[in-house]
């Protein structure tokens, strides 16, 4: 996969619409020059209109950060497939490994999303990783093998085109601690074989597959330079324009 893919996890922030359009103004400029990746932003819902307006006709999408499975009903707090295709986005996250940690998100209700995700139309961008406990205990394969297997079970022939997988190990995220280019390229292989023995080889050819956690400007370009790294989820330096514009800049310069 040449083209690679940055998108920015903007979580429980900003705190106001006013700093929300401010960092707009700042992206829009910053990442202007940029043709050859494809870049994504996912704000919080509150503002996901407003914003999805904003970048109409930019190189710059704009996705959700979480989907209910249900199209409507009585599920006070959620945001549905149709609303969110309605706010004029394109993507959404599931699964991300803080919703598992802190709101209870399990391989099945990350199964439904993508259903829901994909009913609408919207490219569902699957978290998975292991926490730090799994990975000295040497079972992030299964961990991940699980996560992945459960989530798109009886899926494959709606995914084809229609996914991506962010590998995200729970130990690499906001804490700073990134995954050395040899760590995440060994899961990334370890996730394209598992497409390929668990769905098809198309699947496994056409999903990119990003990796998250503590990416900077610093260490972007070492890991989008391994070969089954094709971008990248991007955490908190994804709230600042320069920051965020040097990562795609590696990715532009790898694509
Ligand atoms: C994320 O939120 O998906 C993430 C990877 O965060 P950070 O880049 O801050 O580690």
């Amino acid at each position: 996969m040449s083209k690679k893919f940055i998108a920015g996890n903007w979580k429980l922030n900003p705190d106001t619409g006013e700093q929300a359009i401010e960092l707009c103004w700042q992206l829009k400029i910053a990442l202007a020059p940029f043709v050859k990746v494809k870049i994504a932003v996912c704000p919080p819902s509150i503002v996901l209109p407003m914003i999805a307006e904003f970048f109409k006709g930019t190189n710059v999408a704009v996705g959700a950060q979480d989907i209910y499975w249900e199209d409507a009903g009585a599920f006070t707090g959620e945001i549905s497939g149709p609303m969110i295709k309605s706010a004029g986005c394109s993507h959404v996250i599931i699964g991300h490994s803080e919703r598992r940690q802190y709101f209870g998100e399990t391989n099945q209700t990350v199964h439904k999303k993508i259903n829901a995700a994909l009913r609408h139309n919207l490219l569902p961008i699957v978290c998975v990783g292991e926490t730090l406990e799994q990975r000295e205990s040497s079972v992030m394969k299964d961990i991940v093998r699980e996560q992945i297997v459960e989530a798109l079970s009886g899926m494959q022939d709606i995914l084809l085109g229609n996914l991506v997988i962010a590998y995200e190990p729970v130990w690499a995220i906001g804490t700073g601690k990134t995954a050395t280019p040899e760590q995440a390229q060994e899961m990334h292989r370890f996730i394209r074989e598992l497409l390929t023995e668990n769905f098809s080889e198309s699947l496994s050819e056409t999903t990119p597959i990003l990796y998250g956690g503590s990416v900077k400007a610093d260490n972007a370009a070492e890991l989008f330079s391994q070969p089954d790294i094709d971008g990248a989820l991007v955490g908190g330096a994804s709230l600042k324009a320069d920051s965020f514009a040097a990562i795609v800049k590696s990715g532009e310069e790898l694509s």
